[in-house]
């Protein structure tokens, strides 16, 4: 049964787009399939906000290009006959070639009990860790930095801390245009509070530079260094809280080592860096002042071949200064897509087995498969998106089930992806979207359901679970994406193991197995979750992890580690050592420009639903490269003309736009456009597979390119 709103009625529901998480209040007419989106006053992420993007929701909820109906080699068909192809397709394949040569590539836009059940059956059932997600490409480095630094992938902070701060560091975040809620919240406390510092670090002057009292544009790819230069100095100014650090930490003399070896002399920093000697200092002088300091990053810092130094070279500084867990302070990672948090809770990476147990734990493993009754439960870790991709290419991967998400227009070398997929004996592609540059080369289409027509848990970056509730009834035959998994699952033959009546069902026993107290730790626990009556799982109110069964906390742990109590084996806060590495690629003279990559203000991803709202088009409409004026000159390029991007790997063809945000040397693209939209608008086509190598998240913010105005060809 999927739940939906009576004609005329309000439902509380959580926006389809970014990480913040924001909560909406939804009028729904049902007959006429009309929504209007207000923000939810009483949800803690937004307090009644909302940006562009989630103001537009009830725009985009028309069937205009939506997957309506189940097909085979692009013939419609039913239900039965489309589950029946997919779970024939492979169980076929695992017989003949193992377990390791099938997958699942999944998303940040499905909900938690979607996830769950996807991880269940690639990892429990099927025997294989093959189960990634693009989410990898977002947020993994924080992860890994996470697990470093704390024992465990969990944020220790707050939104509210962002108001009680005195100093807010933004570094490689344009919050103003990827987490507007936020940024909102910042500049509204900074109104009220107007002592509060606000420091951006970014190559690019974005909007979030608006509020900024200093600006620091480094180098792409240099935070290691300037992180490691702000701990040297921390050291050397006696700004070390050097109580915390004995009683709560450890390897710290190893990374104070590492770091000022690493950092250097300050003017040379400052050089290296590219930014001058005084803003260095004012810097580092502010943060060593200033107590109640949170460091937000995003993007900038996890889209790197040094992605997870680059956050343990944060995290350094906040235990260093004991600056965690408490009020106005701490590192906060914060997430891009709606359920990136919930994906990494259940264990939708491919090297975690499951809420928040590892592979390498035989405790860990075996109570999983207890808990599962998973005979065949996988017994090492599966393949991370690029490298599950590049076995696609290879061909080691014969049929792969790609769920909500575009892989042929978003991981690194993408005209790569697009023929591997055209080669693969057999993708699946579930999507509401019918027209996209991956659903265009599956062999079977399974229709699901859209935001609207949903009903699950999400987890925003401050790790608040809130309800996403079904507004309107699905259009055509789409089915939610934990219904699809659990009808293959049972087509597979795994019926009593993926028997559920509700998704309500599903989230109870996700939650039963955190709360089998055995994970050795104590930090993703929802043991207050493990048996909901349907009533309670549909009001379920917002609420942050861990909830555990023995204490009756309605309101969740706003903060952990303020103890100084880790989830480490010792149970201290650890220091990681590490030191600046250059980007995996350098600049040449055929390569000359390095190549920024993000997201505009108005759309979301793939534009598949933001590009439905024509209030939302109207901001940038086109796909676009920024560049310097004086590089501009250089390169006969003109503002408002087309020019083609080439990269050792691919090409793009995009109009220019003259701005001095971006320095000398540097340009920016977005990311939302794809080869749907117009004949090659694809950025990730020109970025290179180079990732970090403990996370594996690829390298999107830095790719050497040539410009060319396109007449010229
Ligand atoms: Fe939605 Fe994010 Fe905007 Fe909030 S800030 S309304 S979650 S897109």
């Amino acid at each position: 049964p999927i739940p939906t709103a009576q004609a005329e009625s309000t439902v509380q529901t959580t926006c389809a787009y970014c990480g913040v998480g924001c909560g909406i209040k939804a009028t729904v007419n049902t007959e006429e399939r009309k929504v209007l989106i207000e923000g939810d006053e009483t949800h803690p992420a937004n307090l009644g906000r909302l940006c562009s993007k989630g103001l537009a929701l009830g725009e985009t909820l028309v069937d205009t290009g939506r997957l309506l109906h189940p097909k085979v080699h692009g013939e419609q068909t039913s239900w039965n006959h489309a589950l029946q192809t997919v779970a024939q397709g492979f169980v076929d394949t695992i017989v003949e070639h193992g377990p390791d040569s099938v997958a699942f590539y999944v998303s940040g836009q499905l909900l938690t009990e979607d996830y769950y059940l996807a991880n269940k059956l690639m990892k429990g059932f099927i025997g294989s860790g093959n189960i990634d997600t693009n989410s990898r490409l977002c947020m993994s480095s924080s992860v890994a930095g996470h697990k470093r630094a704390f024992g465990s992938d969990t944020v220790p902070g707050c939104y509210t801390d962002l108001e009680q701060a005195d100093m807010i560091v933004l570094t490689g975040s344009n919050l103003a245009w990827c987490h507007p809620v936020l940024f909102q919240r910042i500049k509204a406390a900074k109104q009220q509070r107007p002592h509060m510092k606000v420091v951006v670090i970014d190559p690019r002057r974005t909007d979030t530079c608006d509020i900024a009292d200093l600006h620091l544009p480094i180098h792409p790819g240099t935070d290691v260094a300037l992180f490691n230069g702000l701990l040297s100095y921390l050291a050397q100014h006696n700004a070390i809280d050097e109580d915390f650090v004995q009683a709560h930490t450890e390897h710290f003399t190893e990374a104070l080592v590492a770091a000022m070896e690493d950092a250097g002399q300050r003017p040379v920093l400052a050089e290296q860096l590219g930014v001058a000697d005084y803003q260095l200092e004012t810097f580092f002088q502010w943060y060593a002042q200033t107590e109640k300091t949170v460091t937000v990053y995003s993007q900038g810092v996890n889209q790197s071949t040094a992605g997870t130094d680059k956050v343990n070279a944060i995290i350094n500084c906040h235990l260093a200064t004991g600056r965690i867990g408490r009020p106005g302070m701490g590192p906060f990672s914060v997430t891009g897509q709606p359920n990136a948090m919930g994906g990494r809770e259940v264990g939708g990476l491919a090297n975690t087995l499951a809420a928040h147990m590892e592979f390498d734990h035989p405790e860990h493993w075996q109570l999983v498969r207890d808990f599962w009754k998973a005979d065949n439960l996988a017994t090492r870790p599966g393949l991370k998106a690029v490298d599950m991709f590049d076995a696609v290419a290879s061909g080691k991967i014969k049929a792969i089930w790609i769920m909500a998400t575009n892989p042929v227009m978003s991981l690194p070398n993408a005209d790569k992806v697009k023929q591997a997929l055209k080669d693969c004996p057999l993708v699946v592609v579930s999507d509401c979207i019918e027209d996209t540059d991956t659903t265009r080369l599956a062999d079977v289409l399974l229709p699901a359901a859209g935001w609207a027509e949903k009903s699950g848990t999400v987890t925003n970056s401050e790790r608040r679970i809130s309800r996403q509730r079904a507004l309107l009834p699905p259009l055509g035959e789409a089915r939610p994406d934990w219904w699809i998994i659990a009808a293959v699952a049972k087509q597979m033959g795994y019926g009593r193991a993926f028997d559920y009546a509700s998704e309500a069902e599903v989230f109870s026993e996700y939650a039963r197995l955190t709360a089998t107290d055995n994970n050795g730790t104590r930090d993703l626990d929802l043991g207050h979750y493990s048996h909901l009556t349907l009533n309670d799982y549909d009001s379920l109110p917002p609420r942050q992890w861990p909830l555990p069964t023995k204490a009756p906390l309605p309101d969740g742990d706003q903060r952990l580690f303020g103890d100084g109590v880790f989830f480490t084996p010792s149970g201290r806060g650890r220091f990681v050592s590490v030191r600046y590495r250059a980007p995996a690629t350098q600049v040449d003279s055929h390569y000359p420009l390095t190549l920024n990559t993000g997201r505009i203000r108005d759309q979301w991803h793939s534009m598949t639903r933001t590009g439905l709202a024509s209030r939302l088009c109207g901001h940038l409409p086109e796909p676009f490269i920024s560049i310097h004026p004086k590089d501009a000159g250089r390169y006969q390029l003109k503002d408002g003309a087309l020019a083609d991007v080439t990269s050792r790997q691919g090409q793009a063809r995009v109009r220019v736009q003259l701005t001095d945000q971006v320095n000398l040397g540097e340009v920016f693209m977005p990311m939302h456009w794809n080869d749907v939209h117009a004949s090659r608008a694809r950025v990730a086509a020109l970025v290179g597979e180079y990732v970090d190598p403990t996370s594996g998240q690829p390298e999107n913010k830095y790719t050497p390119v040539q410009v060319h105005p396109w007449y010229e060809q």
